[in-house]
């Protein structure tokens, strides 16, 4: 897999040390979110899932459909922040 970005954001990544599956958003979705509400490094994060087509799993605070529509409108732009499903 080619892959687009550096990566050196993961090193601060708040997510690392958890024990959270970031790809099992059944159980997962609502941990990794107040996780990366307080990432330093949560914008490095989406822009990475965007530039490299990724929409499984959590970046960001993204997921799913928002990751998409990111993608779709060719980045992160001011419309970032999907919110919290109910
Ligand atoms: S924004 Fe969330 S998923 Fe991304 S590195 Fe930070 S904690 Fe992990």
């Amino acid at each position: 897999m080619i892959q687009h970005g550096s990566t050196d954001w993961m090193a601060e990544a708040r997510c690392l040390a958890t024990g959270i599956d970031y790809f099992d958003l059944e159980c997962g979705l609502y941990p990794a979110l107040m996780l990366c509400a307080v990432c330093p490094v949560a914008d490095e994060c989406l822009e990475y899932a965007i530039a490299n087509g990724i929409t499984a799993g959590v970046w960001g605070g993204e997921w799913g459909d928002h990751l998409s529509a990111y993608m779709e409108q060719g980045g992160v732009g001011s419309t970032r922040g999907g919110g919290v499903p109910t």
